[in-house]
């Protein structure tokens, strides 16, 4: 165990894991130089990082991120899910923000070496997982306005426990329809800590009006449903799943495009497509509104049991979680963990 009071103790967490506060012994890192590009991928001890108060991401914010997850199945082995999706979505998230593209097949290597020196991290309770965070910024000692010269690329692993430790629960969401996180033309395709920073304001008032994340509208007209804080959104209304484009104002999230695959195999029909707030709220006057629920790599499935409106909250299946939902969630739980067939390489097994 490392010298670090948060670390993980390996296989068996003693106190529940929750989200993001716990980490593993190591970290992998690589650095680039204007001369030589991106540099070799280390594998070092975690702790606290140097950093010149003048490093540019302190003060423009010039920043990436992904979040993916290992996964130790029944048959003890630990897999990941989607791995050279994540790494090149990392590289198109690099250059929304000038920052040099890691080649995907480093950002491939950086992972597995890290998962592999901590594999012992890796939770075995059933619904818990490593949480890998990939990130990288702009490091050099500057503050002229321009793209830095130097950067770094970090990986570093928080073991994470069940999200739904109290069985498959649904949030409540609030439609924002003031505050803008993305607008056309800005970085809503890219995973950039910008996109948070614009984002913590309106999560905060939705928090202390008793709702549990954002559903944000579009910029424009605050009409159109695009994604849900940290997650896409998919609404199934009538005999059919409606999801919001991905695209310049919504993250191309990897479990969405997972679930329209899997619904696309059940013979749902999908459409991709603009959907507004009018239609849901008119469906919901109908009855024809069965089912919302969120899509991303942390909770994978987050059915949704309200909608926060100006004038009150629409109520979804009386803020019980859908069958489509569930359905989903353990299907794709099932994947994810080596139990459940899986035709299109998603998975990959870490080799110990
Ligand atoms: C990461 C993220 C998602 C979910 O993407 P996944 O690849 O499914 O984890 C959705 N929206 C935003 C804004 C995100 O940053």
């Amino acid at each position: 165990m490392a010298a670090n009071a948060s670390s993980s103790t390996p296989q068996t967490a003693r106190a529940p894991l929750g989200f993001g506060r716990v980490f593993t012994d190591h970290l992998a890192r690589a650095d680039h130089e204007p001369e030589r590009g991106w540099g070799p991928v280390r594998i070092e001890p975690y702790g606290p990082i140097a950093l010149d108060p003048a490093a540019s991401v302190l003060h423009y914010g010039q920043s990436v991120f992904e979040g993916l997850k290992a996964y130790r199945g029944r048959d003890g082995r630990v897999r990941f899910f989607r791995l050279a999706d994540h790494a090149r979505r990392f590289a198109a998230s690099c250059e929304a923000v000038c920052i040099p593209p890691l080649d995907p097949a480093v950002f491939v290597e950086a992972v597995r070496g890290v998962v592999h020196r901590d594999i012992a991290h890796v939770p075995t309770d059933p619904e818990s997982a490593l949480y890998v965070r990939p990130f990288a910024f702009a490091s050099e000692a500057f503050l002229g306005v321009r793209p830095a010269h130097e950067y770094a690329f970090l990986v570093i692993l928080s073991p994470v426990g069940a999200y739904y430790a109290k069985g498959f629960g649904p949030v409540r969401i609030r439609v924002e329809q003031q505050a803008v996180r993305a607008a056309p033309g800005g970085l809503g395709s890219a995973k950039t800590a910008a996109n948070y920073a614009a984002s913590l304001r309106a999560a905060q008032r939705a928090k202390e009006l008793g709702y549990d994340q954002v559903l944000w509208t579009d910029a424009r007209e605050h009409r159109w449903l695009e994604e849900v804080g940290t997650m896409n959104l998919f609404v199934h209304l009538d005999d059919k799943v409606v999801t919001p484009p991905a695209g310049e104002t919504v993250l191309a999230g990897i479990t969405r495009a997972s679930v329209l695959t899997l619904l696309r195999e059940r013979g749902v029909e999908v459409e991709e497509r603009a959907l507004s707030l009018d239609e849901v709220r008119e469906a919901a006057g109908r009855g024809t509104l069965r089912e919302v629920f969120g899509t991303g790599t942390a909770a994978v499935i987050s059915p949704v049991g309200a909608l926060g409106l100006e004038d009150g909250d629409l109520v979804v299946r009386d803020g019980q979680a859908g069958p489509l939902a569930l359905e989903l969630y353990r299907h794709l739980c099932a994947i994810q963990r080596g139990e459940a067939e899986d035709p299109w390489g998603w998975t990959e097994v870490l080799e110990s």
